[in-house]
C-alpha cells in the first residue's frame, strides 16, 4: 500500500526473488510519493540528495513484470482466512498508458487549467490524467477537446470505475507521510504570493531549473528560507525533528545561488541537522556563501514596494532586527499521513504519541499476522534511510512467508 519511495522499494527487492508477485495499491493519479517531486541539486557535482534514486526506482517498477501497479485505487473492504482478499476500487486515469505517446497536445489544448495534470516523472505511466474536479466534461460535457484532439485517440472521458480484488499473503503499509500545511503560521502562507513552501519550491527548481517569484515570474534579489516550520514545535505538540529540511533547504539554497549567483539567501534556523552521508563536508563548504542566523523570525508583512518584511531577534546584539526579502521559502515538516488512524484501525496497530505508526515486528500486528510498515509511514526519513528501512522490511516479509 503506496506507491512512494518506499513501495516501490518494497515492491523491487521482493521481486528481485523471482517468484513473488507484487501488487502496488496508489491512492493518487502517479507513482513516486513526495520525492518524485524533487530536483536534482547537483551542482558541478553530485550533493547525494537522493532524487535520482527515485527517478531510477519508479523506472524499474514500472517496467518490471512481477510488479502490478493499480493507482487512484481505494480499499473497499478487507478479510482474512489464510490470506488476505482486499477489494479495491480502481478510478480511470481517462488516458490508456498503453497508447498515450506523452506528446501533451491534451494539456496544450485544454482550456481549462487544472484539468489535465501532468505526472511530474517522465516514466510515470499514463504521462498525463484528467482531473474529474475542474475538468468541463464533468460538470456539464460543454467540452471534450482533448478526447478529440488526442492524435492516439487514447482519451475516453466516459471510462467507469473498475474493481479489483487482491488475494495477498502479506501487506507491507508504505504510507508515507504528509507535508505540514502553513496557513496557520504567522507568515501569510496563502496571502501573500512571494511565501512558497520548499516542496513547491522543489517543484519549481524540478520544472524551471531556477527560483521566481510566482507573483512576477521575476529572479529573487534576495531569499530567506525559514527551517522547522510544523516541527520542533510545542504548541502544535509537533516535539520531533523533521530530519530531512535543512539539508533539503540548504541544497536548494546552493543550487540557487550556482544558477542565479546575484541571489543573496539567508537561512533562520534553530539546530542544524547535518544527518546523512558527506552532508558535514558539504555544510562546511556553503558557510561562505550563505548567510546563516540562528532565530526563528516572528511575522511576515508585505511592504509597499512588494517585498516581505521579517522580525527576528538577534541574539548576538540583544535587539529585534527587521529585514525585507523577495521570497521567503518555508521549511515545513513532515507530519503523520491523514490514513495513520485508519490503517490501525484496519490492521490493528499501534499508533505513537506523534500520530505515527509503530513498527511491526515479524508482520504481526495483534490480531493481523502478515502487515507490516515501511518508510516514513513510521516518522520522518530521508530517501536514503527509506529505501534502507523498506528493503530490509522486504526482507523481513519474506522470511514470513518461509521464502527466505
Ligand atoms: C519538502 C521536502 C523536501 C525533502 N527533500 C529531501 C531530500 O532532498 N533528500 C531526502 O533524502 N529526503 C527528502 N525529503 C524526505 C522524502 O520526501 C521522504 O524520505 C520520502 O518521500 C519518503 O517516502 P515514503 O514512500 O515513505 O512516503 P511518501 O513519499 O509520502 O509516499 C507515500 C505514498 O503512499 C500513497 N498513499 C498514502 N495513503 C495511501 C493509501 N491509503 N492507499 C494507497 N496509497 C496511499 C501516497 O499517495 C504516496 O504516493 C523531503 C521531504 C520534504 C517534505
Amino acid at each position: 500500500m503506496g506507491g512512494g519511495i518506499a513501495g516501490l522499494s518494497s515492491a523491487l527487492e521482493l521481486s528481485k526473488t523471482g517468484y513473488i508477485d507484487v501488487e502496488i495499491l496508489e491512492k493518487s493519479s502517479f507513482l513516486g510519493g513526495h520525492a518524485i517531486q524533487f530536483a536534482c541539486k547537483a551542482t558541478d557535482r553530485c550533493v547525494s540528495c537522493g532524487a535520482c534514486m527515485v527517478e531510477e526506482k519508479l523506472k524499474q517498477a514500472v517496467e518490471n513484470p512481477n510488479i502490478h501497479i493499480y493507482s487512484r485505487s481505494r480499499i473497499q473492504k478487507i478479510t482474512k482466512s489464510e490470506k488476505f482478499s482486499i477489494d479495491i476500487i480502481i478510478k480511470p486515469a481517462y488516458i490508456d498508458s498503453k497508447m498515450c505517446t506523452g506528446c501533451g497536445v491534451c494539456l496544450d489544448t485544454c482550456p481549462f487549467e487544472g484539468s489535465v495534470i501532468r505526472g511530474f516523472s517522465k516514466n510515470n505511466m499514463p504521462l498525463y490524467t484528467i482531473c474529474e474536479d475542474s475538468c468541463l466534461y464533468f460538470k456539464d460535457k460543454s467540452c471534450a477537446k482533448c478526447q478529440k484532439l488526442c492524435p492516439e485517440g487514447a482519451i475516453n472521458l466516459d471510462s467507469l470505475e473498475s474493481c479489483h480484488t487482491s488475494e495477498v499473503d502479506a501487506i507491507i503499509a508504505a504510507t508515507g507521510f504528509q507535508p505540514y500545511n502553513p496557513v496557520s503560521k504567522p507568515y501569510g502562507y496563502g496571502l501573500f504570493d512571494n511565501v512558497v513552501t520548499n516542496l513547491e519550491l522543489e517543484r519549481t527548481l524540478r520544472k524551471n531549473s531556477t527560483a521566481a517569484r510566482p507573483s512576477d515570474g521575476k529572479a529573487p534579489r534576495d531569499i530567506a528560507f525559514i527551517q522547522c516550520v510544523g516541527s520542533r514545535d510545542v504548541g502544535l505538540n509537533h516535539l520531533w525533528c523533521s530530519k530531512v529540511c535543512c539539508a533539503s533547504a540548504l541544497r536548494m539554497a546552493n543550487l540557487i545561488k550556482m544558477r542565479q549567483p546575484d541571489t543573496e539567501i539567508t537561512f533562520f534556523y534553530i539546530d542544524v541537522q547535518t544527518f546523512g552521508k558527506n552532508f558535514q563536508a558539504f555544510y562546511d563548504e556553503i558557510q561562505k556563501n550563505i548567510r546563516q542566523i540562528r532565530a526563528i523570525p516572528g511575522d511576515i508583512y508585505p511592504t509597499r514596494d512588494g517585498r516581505l518584511q521579517l522580525t527576528y531577534f538577534d541574539g548576538a546584539k540583544s535587539q529585534s532586527v527587521d529585514e525585507t526579502f523577495d521570497l521567503v521559502v518555508l521549511s515545513i515538516g513532515l507530519i503523520p499521513g491523514q490514513d495513520n488512524p485508519d490503517l490501525a484501525g484496519l490492521f490493528n496497530l499501534e499508533i505513537l504519541e506523534t500520530g505515527f505508526l509503530a513498527p511491526v515486528e515479524n508482520g504481526t500486528s495483534g490480531i493481523c499476522d502478515g502487515i507490516f510498515t515501511a518508510g516514513t509511514v513510521e516518522g520522518p526519513m530521508s530517501i536514503p534511510e527509506t529505501i534502507a528501512h523498506a528493503t530490509d522490511v522486504s526482507w523481513k516479509a519474506i522470511k514470513y512467508l518461509n521464502l527466505g
